[in-house]
Formats: C-alpha cells, structure tokens, sequence
C-alpha cells in the first residue's frame, strides 16, 4: 500500500498516559514519528516515555487549562520549529442518568473534552501551518453520532466536537490543513471509571476494540498523501449493534 514516510514528523498526543493516547504514541514511533505525551498523570507518561528513548517528549498538561497550553505550544514552537500532527485525544466519560447527574461532572467533561479540543487546537493551528500533510485529528466517539441512556452530558461534547470539525475543516482545507474526527465504539482502556463493571462486562460481551486497533486507523489517515483527507472514521466492534 502506498503510503506517505512519516519519518521524523512530530506529533503532539493528547491523552497519551493510558488507552488509545498510549497505543498511538507507540505505533506512531514504530513508524519514526517524534511523539510529544502530553496529560496530567506525568509518571505514567515518564514510564512509556522511558519505553520510547529519545523519541518521545513528556509534556504534564491538563488540556482545560488555556494558559497552559499555549505555554506548551509556544515551548514546542521554539523546540520544533512546528509539528505535523496534533492528534486530540484526552477525553473523559462520566456515566450517569441525567436527571440526577451532577453538574460538577458536566464540567469536568466540557472542560476536558469540549475546551481542552478547542484550547490545544488553536494553539496548534500556527505550528501546522505550512507543513505539508498537517493534520488536526479529533477522537469524538459512536456516542458523537449516537446518544445511548446514561451518557447524555458525554454525548453533548462529542456531538459538538463533530460539527466543530465539520467547520474547522472548512477553515483550514485550502491551507492544506487536513481536519479529521474519528469515532470508536467500545474500546478497551481505562475510560468510564465510574461505571467499570458494567463497561467491563459489554466489552467482553462486545468483544471490543483494542486502543492499538484505533491507534491504526489515526496512523492510517495520517499516512495518506498530504492532499488527501480522510474526513472521518466511525469503527466499532462488529458485534456492537446498538447504538
Ligand atoms: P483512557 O481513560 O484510557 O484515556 C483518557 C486519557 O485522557 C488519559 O490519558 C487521561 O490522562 C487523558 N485526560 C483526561 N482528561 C484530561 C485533561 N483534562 N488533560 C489532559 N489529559 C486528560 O480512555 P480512552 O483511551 O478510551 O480515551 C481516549 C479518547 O477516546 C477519549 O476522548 C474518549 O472519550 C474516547 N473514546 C473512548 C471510547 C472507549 O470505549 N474507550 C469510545 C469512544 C471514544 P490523565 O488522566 O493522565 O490526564
């Protein structure tokens, strides 16, 4: 399959102390990629960075925080001169019915999911310009084309994190940006802490995806020719059904 050589690109990954983040970080090395690990939980992040040599770069950053993440990005600016791709990961799925959900837990999942896309996408925009086959990719979800009960408040930011994509790439395209969301289903990782038994259960019942299936279709769309642009990957287990 013909395939651009990400050789010596740099990517800036979200998210990348557990699950997809971390699956990503490791197959984008595999194919010489300079990955930058950037959550909040740093020794998780020292530990793969430790795994990956001079590869990868730690970056402790809570994606909510503007300041701070323009202060990283400005840091990767004078570092890297720019980066090739942002691949915004970080996320956060809190379960609950919606009537009686706390409104701390909306907060927390606007703020990392909905505000942490937008803070590290701004920022990122000057350092992927004129850098041929740049890419925004976006990890939305099934459940930012589908609502399923119990996960109203997660489905909002991902639906909003869609059409957000829908009209950034319109923004961007004729820059040469390319703006891509991709929406997995069931995964294996450690998402949906507050409900792990049952997300435990459906995932084998499902038999879910694994994160490196996910890291393999960012690495896909990221790997086209720089003028092509695959707008969107919704992938699921084949058993999961519904939604
Ligand atoms: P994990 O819980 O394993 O990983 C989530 C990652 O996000 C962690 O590395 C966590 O790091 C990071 N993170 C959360 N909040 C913040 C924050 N405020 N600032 C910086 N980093 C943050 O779950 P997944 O790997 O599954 O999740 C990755 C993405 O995939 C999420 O956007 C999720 O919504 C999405 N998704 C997952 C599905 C699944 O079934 N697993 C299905 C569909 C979508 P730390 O805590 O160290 O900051």
């Amino acid at each position: 399959m013909q395939m651009q050589d990400l050789t010596g690109k740099v990517a800036v990954i979200t998210g990348a102390s557990s699950g997809i983040g971390e699956a990503t970080a490791r197959l984008l090395v595999e194919e010489g990629v300079h990955v930058v690990l950037v959550a909040r939980r740093v020794e998780r992040l020292e530990a793969l960075a430790a795994e990956l040599g001079d590869a990868a770069t730690v970056a402790r950053l809570d994606v909510a925080d503007a300041p701070a993440v323009t202060a990283l990005f400005d840091e990767l600016k004078t570092r890297f001169g720019g980066i090739d791709l942002l691949f915004n990961n970080a996320g956060i799925g809190i379960s609950s019915n919606f009537d009686d959900s706390d409104p701390a837990d909306w907060k927390t999942m606007i703020d990392a999911n909905l505000y942490g896309v937008l803070n590290c996408t701004q920022a990122a925009i000057p350092l992927l310009r004129g850098r041929p086959g740049a890419m925004i990719s976006t990890v939305s979800s099934v459940g930012g084309r589908f609502g399923a009960a119990t996960w109203s408040v997660y489905s909002a930011t991902k639906f909003a994190v869609v059409g957000f994509h829908d009209a950034l790439r319109r923004e961007l395209g004729e820059e040469g940006i390319r703006v891509s969301v991709l929406e997995p289903g069931a995964t294996w990782s450690e998402f949906g802490e507050n409900v792990s038994d049952a997300i435990h259960q459906r995932r084998i019942q499902l038999d879910a995806l694994q994160s490196a299936d996910v890291a393999q279709a960012l690495v896909f769309a990221f790997a086209q020719p720089a003028n092509v642009l695959i707008q969107e990957i919704l992938m699921r287990p084949v058993k999961q059904i519904v939604p």
